[in-house]
Parts: structure tokens; C-alpha cells; sequence
């Protein structure tokens, strides 16, 4: 789970990791009044949206007087923000951030991810801040510091300190910018994130060294214990269809292909995506219903493929094991008297009451395409939806 970035410093900001003042408006007029209230002379409109690239994309503003706040703010609020993260469709912003301005000497990368490698938390660092650090990765790694870190130890003062020194902090900062990075792991650590990126991290005219931006991601499997952080979730930002998949505990993601899946057990949800672009089509979505999913959870599964507009036909892909055929069956068939599929659908099912669950979708009337194999129902689908 994602955070915006006022959220994200908020949380630094309670655990002593310096940050710029700064407050949230979802209006014009809360932007003005949070602008006064701050008192400073400039101030920084920055849009809120699950995403990074805002700067170039207009979505930072510096204003040096109350109008130019409620100019930039009347701009940015209601926009639709199109940057490198957010795809074409943009994002529309719902909420600004307004922040005392910074006199930013330098920039500066930190940030804090699960490394797959080493099967731990690593601490990234860069002089190269402000930028993408995927380029920075790309065009020159020898950029990027990495320090590794011990979970039952959690990262060491010298780990920090071989950092600010290898990214050059000035020296007289570098016990504040040590400082920074020991709490900005602890907010890792303690907040089960899988992501915390500090771009830029900067060192100030007045020797500050501060967070002037935050990006957050939660373990969603840890949320359960973190209500503080499940309340900062905004709905706004995800996918509506994932949403609506999560009120039945189904395991959906939406992605960009037209296929629409329907698959029990996530390793068979893995290789009907495999095989469905094996044969040169694109899934639109990974779902796995589950081993124990009731015709109802099947259903609204159904319904919630049907109503993306991208999917131009469905593969069912069902091996009944704990699963039976016959609720899979009854699941498609309800959905489809509910909602009404007019899109091609290949039905392919093996496993327990296999025979009654064919008897059911062939009893319903419905225009379904059985296949007799995985392979044989990727490549009817691939064919239909061409
Ligand atoms: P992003 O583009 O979505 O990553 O948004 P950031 O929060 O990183 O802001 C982009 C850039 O705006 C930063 O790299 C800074 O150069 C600039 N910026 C943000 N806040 C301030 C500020 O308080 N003062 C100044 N001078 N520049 C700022
Ligand atoms: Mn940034």
C-alpha cells in the first residue's frame, strides 16, 4: 500500500526525521490558510498523487507570495497530472501539500528497499538526488552506495556513517545526515515498509539536512498490525476493481492485456498467464479465487473481470482440488445470468466433480467454448479475442 508524500513526512516527522513544515489542503482556500499560517516567505505547492515525477510534470510549484499559492493551487488542484509513473491517463490531484520552502544547497538520493539478492534491507544512497535514480542506476551504478543490513541488528551507526562520507556529505553534516538515515530505517523497520525513498534528501543553505520528499510502501501483509498506517490508505489512488476484489478476498491485479483470467491456486494463475502469452495473447488481469471460494465469491469475481472494459474475452482456467468444478460452474453461470457476457468465454475444468460442473455450463444455455487441455484453452482464447 502506497502513502502521499504529507503522510510519509508525517510519519518521519514523529519519529525526529527533520522535515520541511508544512500541511495538507483540498481546497484553494485551505491552501491560502495553511500558506499563511506558515508565515514563510516562500512556500512550495506540491500535488499529492501516488506518484513520483511531479516536479517535471508541474506538479511542484514555488510561490513567493499568498496569490501565487492560491494561482499555483487553483492550477494543480483538479488537474490531471500525466508523469513518468503514472501512465498516460495521469492522475487527477485531490490534494496538495503546502510546505515552507527550502534553500537547497544540494540534493541527495536515500532510500530503503527489500533487496531479493540478499534476502535483505538494503540502504541506498546517492549524490545524484533529484533525479530518477532508475537512470542513475542505468547510466552510472558506480553513483549508487549500498549498505546492507543485519535484521537483528538493524543498520549500524558506522553503516550510516560510511555512507554520508561515500556520498559526500559535507562533513560538519554528517552526523545530522546519520542521524537522518538510522530513523528513516527505523520507520522501515518498525512499519513493516517494503519501500522508503527520500528524492531528494537535502542539505539546506542553513545546515539543515531534511526530507524534501517522501515516498512510502506498506507490506500489505503487515498492515494488520499497523492500523495508524491502513488509515492513511486513500481509495482514490488504487484501482477500483482491486478494491472491489479485496471486499471479497480475492487475489486480483489488474494488468494492461485483454484476456480476462479467472484461475483457482496462484502458481496456476502464474502459468495460465504464461501460456496465455505463449501463444501471443495478453492477460488482463492475474486473479486466483482461492481453494476455498463459494459460488458467490465466484461470482463477484466474474462480475468484476466483466467490468473491464479492456477484456475482449475470458479464459476460466480451474483445477478443482480442495475447489469443486461445480461451484466454479455455478459461480460463471449466476454471473453471467446477473451481468450477461457478451464477450467469447473458454472454459477449461479438471479436477473434482469435473463431469457435473460441464453438465451445469452446458444445461445453462450459455455460448461457452470448452477446452480439453490448458494449452488447447490459451490458444482458443488467443483466437477469439483477435
Ligand atoms: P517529484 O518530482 O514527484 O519527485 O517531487 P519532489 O518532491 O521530489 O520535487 C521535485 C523537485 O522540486 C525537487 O527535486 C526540488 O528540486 C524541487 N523542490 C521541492 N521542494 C522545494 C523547496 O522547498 N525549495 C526549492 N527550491 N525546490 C524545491
Ligand atoms: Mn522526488
Amino acid at each position: 500500500m502506497n502513502i502521499h508524500e504529507y503522510q510519509g513526512k508525517e510519519i518521519l516527522r514523529s519519529y525526529g526525521v527533520s522535515v520541511p513544515n508544512g500541511k495538507v489542503a483540498f481546497t484553494v482556500d485551505e491552501a491560502v490558510e495553511a500558506a499563511k499560517e506558515l508565515g514563510t516567505d516562500v512556500v512550495v505547492v506540491k500535488a499529492q498523487i501516488h506518484a513520483g515525477g511531479r516536479g517535471k510534470a508541474g506538479g511542484v510549484k514555488i510561490a513567493k507570495s499568498l496569490d501565487e499559492v492560491r494561482t499555483y493551487a487553483e492550477e494543480i488542484l483538479g488537474k490531471v497530472l500525466v508523469t513518468h509513473q503514472t501512465g498516460p491517463e495521469g492522475k487527477e490531484v485531490k490534494r496538495l501539500l503546502i510546505e515552507e520552502g527550502s534553500k537547497i544547497q544540494k540534493e541527495y538520493y536515500v532510500g530503503v528497499v527489500v533487496d531479493r539478492a540478499t534476502s535483505r534491507v538494503v540502504m541506498m544512497a546517492s549524490e545524484e538526488g533529484g533525479t530518477e535514480i532508475e537512470e542513475v542506476a542505468a547510466n552510472t551504478p558506480e553513483k549508487i552506495f549500498k549498505e546492507v543490513i543485519d535484521p537483528a541488528i538493524g543498520l549500524m551507526p558506522f553503516q550510516a556513517r560510511k555512507l554520508a562520507f561515500a556520498i559526500n556529505i559535507p562533513s560538519h553534516l554528517v552526523n545530522k545526515a546519520v542521524k537522518f538515515m538510522l530513523g528513516l530505517y527505523q520507520v522501515f523497520s518498525d512499519k513493516d515498509a517494503s519501500v522508503a525513498e527520500i528524492n531528494p534528501l537535502v542539505v539546506t543553505e542553513d545546515d539543515q539536512v531534511i526530507a524534501l520528499d517522501a515516498k512510502f510502501n506498506f507490506d500489505s501483509n503487515g498492515l494488520f498490525r499497523h492500523q495508524d498506517v491502513l488509515a492513511l490508505r486513500d481509495l482514490d489512488e488504487e484501482d477500483a476493481k482491486e478494491i472491489e476484489a479485496s471486499k471479497y478476498d480475492l487475489s486480483y491485479i489488474a494488468l494492461d492485456g485483454n484476456i480476462g483470467c479467472m484461475v483457482n491456486g496462484a502458481g496456476l494463475a502464474m502459468s495460465t498467464m504464461d501460456i496465455i502469452k505463449f501463444y501471443g495473447g495478453e492477460p488482463a488481469n492475474f486473479l486466483d479465487v482461492g481453494g476455498g471460494a463459494t459460488t458467490e465469491k465466484v461470482t463477484e469475481a466474474f462480475k468484476i473481470i466483466l467490468s473491464d472494459a479492456k477484456v475482449k474475452g475470458i479464459f476460466v482456467n480451474i483445477f478443482g482440488g480442495i475447489m469443486k468444478c461445480d461451484t466454479i460452474a455455478n459461480g460463471v453461470v449466476t454471473a453471467a445470468r446477473e451481468v450477461g457476457i457478451d464477450r467469447p468465454l473458454v472454459v477449461r475444468l479438471e479436477g473434482t466433480n469435473v463431469d457435473l460442473g460441464k453438465q451445469i455450463l452446458k444445461e445453462s444455455g450459455l455460448n461457452i467454448v470448452a477446452a480439453d487441455s490448458m494449452a488447447d484453452g490459451a490458444k482458443k482464447i488467443v483466437e477469439l479475442v483477435k
